[in-house]
């Protein structure tokens, strides 16, 4: 299975990177090998210390599909979940300030951290969830997916135009502003519509 990311799906989050709002989805892959195992702290990588979390709705692709229109995405999942996408900060900056791909800042062992799934049919819209990241117990991100540039349907829709969508893949929807380091013995512990959808210990 593959990984499918977003990035770049939340104004505010785009502004605290100062980064350009984009035309179309930016879009990057990561492996099988990132997958943080379950109950399993994250270990900060030897070749950095600034690893920064950024939590993210997930969607589970469950049918194989190339060229999806966004009115029949829907058909393509049934699974909603959360989770991080564990980025290096600056080892990112480095490769974006040189044009280089970004490999090396996200998809490195353990930088994808799948929590919990959830039926979507519990939810009343995928378009007004709500999610949160709370570090040591204190709220650092808070976001809805009412703010996002582009809908899971668009989003699905999108990414099949270029990689053939697998089941078992999981897409990576994007994060909202209030991104931020780690530090050794924090705990990070991710909800879903107020459901507790992950925690997780940095080492
Ligand atoms: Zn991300």
């Amino acid at each position: 299975m593959k990984i499918v990311c977003i990035g770049r799906n939340y104004t505010a989050h785009i502004n605290e990177l100062q980064n350009e709002k984009p035309k179309h989805p930016v879009l990057f892959l990561k492996p099988d090998t990132t997958i943080l195992q379950r109950n399993q702290p994250f270990f900060i990588p030897h070749f950095t210390d600034d690893i920064h979390y950024e939590v993210e709705v997930l969607v589970k692709i469950e049918k194989l599909g190339k060229h999806i229109e966004p009115q029949f995405a829907h058909k393509y999942y049934s699974q909603i979940g959360l989770g991080i996408d564990f980025t290096a900060r600056t080892v990112q900056k480095e490769l974006k300030e040189n044009g280089l791909p970004w490999e090396k800042a996200k998809a490195f062992d353990g930088s994808t951290l799948i929590g919990e799934w959830y039926d979507k049919r519990r939810f009343d819209s995928l378009e007004k969830l709500s999610f949160s990241l709370e570090k040591n117990g204190e709220e650092v991100q808070l976001g809805n997916t009412e703010n996002m540039l582009w809908r899971i349907d668009e989003l699905i829709s999108y990414c099949s135009q270029y990689f053939t969508l697998k089941i078992g893949d999981v897409l990576f929807t994007g994060t909202p502003s209030g991104v931020g380091p780690v530090a050794l013995e924090d705990q990070l512990v991710g909800y879903l519509e107020g459901q507790q959808a992950f925690s997780v210990k940095i080492k």
